[in-house]
């Protein structure tokens, strides 16, 4: 768009010059045709004063050799005036050339009054009227030019300006988002070489929203213009506001005083510094991704999908933190897609299949539970493990459908064992996306009616915090759940500090204790004392409790000295398949037993 601009200006400006240097010729030769005028050498200097007005680029060499080559041609005129026909042939050219060197302004029309003055001397020999209508024909032609530059002018001055606002954030007066993509096209213009001095921050505002949420979207706007300003003040390179808390910074590092990391703790520490909104301090952190033109960044839009995955990255990280780019982040996004798009192929191929671990009341080393696990045996990829593929399925709600695969094939299992003579309760994992966005309660009673299972044989465990994320849909579905007598545990207890508040309004059967408080128990007197309120705290509840991820006989005593006496961990036994289970349990009196 640039080159465009630049290429119809250029081809304007050779036409000029072209009926520039015409006028001096023009001029000049009916300057010799007088070859009896005093100024006759002085009239030779016209030419070289004229070109120095057009061709250099200092105004005042400009002004003053305009000047000059005017009062030539006025005092020439007054000292003795040429004939009066070159008024009409060759004089017009210079109020036009006039015209060329101040575009818009009246000295066009000045330069015609002063050139016409001597020929009111002269007049003698020449019919007043033909005078009179070459002095106006003059006038007129120069006065017709005159305003239509101005108004060439003026509109012209009038696009730059909109041109200027449609660039321009109303808010921040920041370059906006079309500058921003303006810049990237540029980018991508330039030659490999060029490129690589361009590094690109793009900064955003952490938990920008509750400011929104709090205090109005005025103040919001208000805290967003002093980030702007600070921004500004770093003065790093051209800064652009690309969406609402968003920013962007592009830092040509050859010319930046300060690179890009420091840059990058500017802002930091910029935006650390209190806001004054409402009479209130409002502290708010940014977060930044940045990225270069390294190795396999081919085009810009690779570099801001790469800052982009690094700004990612910095949120995940906790926020408030600048994150350079790295290979392995595209990585892991390029693996989340591909899961993304093959695992609906995968529950149409049966490359899922479901494991089982169980759950060992630790007092007589029986097997009193299973939790089914879900694998996925990936044709390419071979065995992807849950937490690859969970949270792709859950955000892009395929989760759906895998989480009533799963549920449907431990029915399948449960219902197969009992055929074997084993009855084993059987927990399944659901995520809070089930929750919301499907039909537990009909999915769980279609099923359990299907395969002709009692309800006590089914369980669903279900992580603290996603319960939390929205406790109104999780308390008035668990709770049809729970009634339809499927036993509800609260998975990962202890990682979301939940007020205890809303924990007694859940309703819940089993307290399960995160692997995480387990795994230190035996070792430190604090997650000791930690696990033993968790477990008062179920008991309280009336909830029973499961340990997970038991690794050791030290981790073992300790819960049982507690008052734990269920759990499951690799101490007992890894995740088996359905075979293994049903092995397991014929060993296991206590199922057995409770076949009669
Ligand atoms: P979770 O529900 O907390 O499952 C327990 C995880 O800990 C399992 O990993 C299990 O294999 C592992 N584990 C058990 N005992 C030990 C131990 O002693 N040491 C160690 N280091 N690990 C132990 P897995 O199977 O990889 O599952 C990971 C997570 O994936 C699960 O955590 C669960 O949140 C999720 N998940 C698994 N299957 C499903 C499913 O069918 N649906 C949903 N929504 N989520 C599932
Ligand atoms: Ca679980
Ligand atoms: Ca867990």
């Amino acid at each position: 768009m640039l080159g465009e601009r630049l290429g119809r200006m250029v081809s304007w400006n050779t036409v000029l010059t072209f009926v520039y240097v015409i006028g001096i010729v023009v001029v000049f030769f009916t300057l010799t045709e007088h070859p009896d005028h005093v100024w006759r050498l002085i009239y030779f200097s016209f030419v070289p004063v004229m070109l120095l007005a057009r061709f250099n680029s200092s105004p005042v060499v400009k002004n003053i050799s305009a000047f000059t080559a005017i009062s030539i041609l006025v005092i020439g005129g007054v000292l003795s005036p040429l004939h009066v026909e070159v008024i009409e042939e060759s004089f017009i050219f210079v109020p036009l050339m006039v015209l060329i060197l101040y575009p818009g302004k009246v000295w066009a029309m000045v330069a015609a009054v002063f050139l016409l003055f001597p020929y009111f001397f002269g007049f003698e020999n020449v019919p007043v009227e033909d005078l009179i209508e070459d002095c106006i024909e003059i006038l007129l032609i120069t006065g017709f030019a005159s305003v239509m530059t101005m108004f060439q002018q003026r509109s012209h001055k009038l696009m730059l300006g909109y041109r200027e606002e449609s660039r321009t954030d109303y808010l921040t007066n920041l370059e906006n988002r079309l500058a921003y993509s303006n810049a990237l096209k540029w980018l991508d213009s330039l030659s490999v070489g060029e490129r690589k001095k361009y590094i690109l921050l793009l900064i955003d505002l952490d938990d920008f929203k509750r400011v929104n949420d709090f205090l109005g979207h005025h103040y919001g706007d208000i805290l967003l213009k002093q980030f702007a300003q600070r921004l500004e003040s770093i003065d790093s390179g051209r800064t652009y506001r690309i969406g609402g808390d968003e920013f962007a910074i592009l830092i040509d590092e050859s010319e930046s005083m300060v690179g890009s990391r420091r840059v990058a703790e500017l802002i930091q520490v910029k935006s650390l510094n209190p806001y004054r909104l409402l009479n209130r301090t409002v502290n708010i952190s940014a977060s930044i991704g940045i990225a270069s033109f390294n190795e396999g960044t081919e085009s810009s839009e690779d570099l801001v999908r790469n800052a982009d995955l690094a700004l990612y990255q910095a949120k995940v990280m906790g926020k408030n933190n600048y994150i350079f780019f790295e290979q392995a982040m595209l990585d892991s996004r390029q693996l989340e897609d591909r899961i993304a798009s093959d695992i609906g192929q995968g529950i149409a191929d049966d490359q899922f299949f479901l494991v089982y671990q169980p759950k060992v009341d630790m007092r007589t080393g029986q097997m009193v539970g299973a939790e089914a696990l879900l694998r996925w045996r990936h044709p390419e990829l071979g065995l992807v493990t849950p937490d690859k593929f969970i949270p792709v399925a859950e955000s892009t709600r395929q989760i759906l459908p895998l989480g009533k695969w799963v549920l449907e094939h431990a029915c399948m299992q449960i219902s197969s064992w009992k055929d074997a003579g084993v009855y084993l309760p059987v927990s399944v994992n659901v995520s809070a996306v089930q929750l919301e966005h499907d039909d537990m309660l009909g999915n769980v009673r279609g099923i359990l009616s299907d395969y002709e299972i009692e309800p006590e044989l089914l369980g669903i465990e279900i992580t603290e915090t996603s319960i939390m994320d929205n406790v109104e849909i999780a308390v008035s579905v668990l709770e049809k759940i729970r009634d339809v007598g499927v036993a509800i545990s609260v998975d990962d207890f202890g990682v979301a500090y939940s007020s205890l508040n809303q924990l007694v309004r859940l309703p819940l059967n089993i307290l399960k204790i995160d692997k995480s408080f387990v795994d230190s128990c035996h070792s430190s007197q604090r997650d000791r004392k930690l696990v033993s309120a968790i477990i008062q705290l179920g008991r309280n509840l009336n909830m029973d409790i499961v340990a997970e991820g038991v690794e050791l006989e030290s981790q073992k005593e300790v819960l049982l000295e507690e008052g734990c006496f269920v759990a499951q961990g690799f101490y007992f036994h890894r995740p088996l398949d359905g075979d293994g289970i049903k092995k397991l349990a014929f060993k296991s009196a206590s199922v057995q037993g409770k076949k009669n």
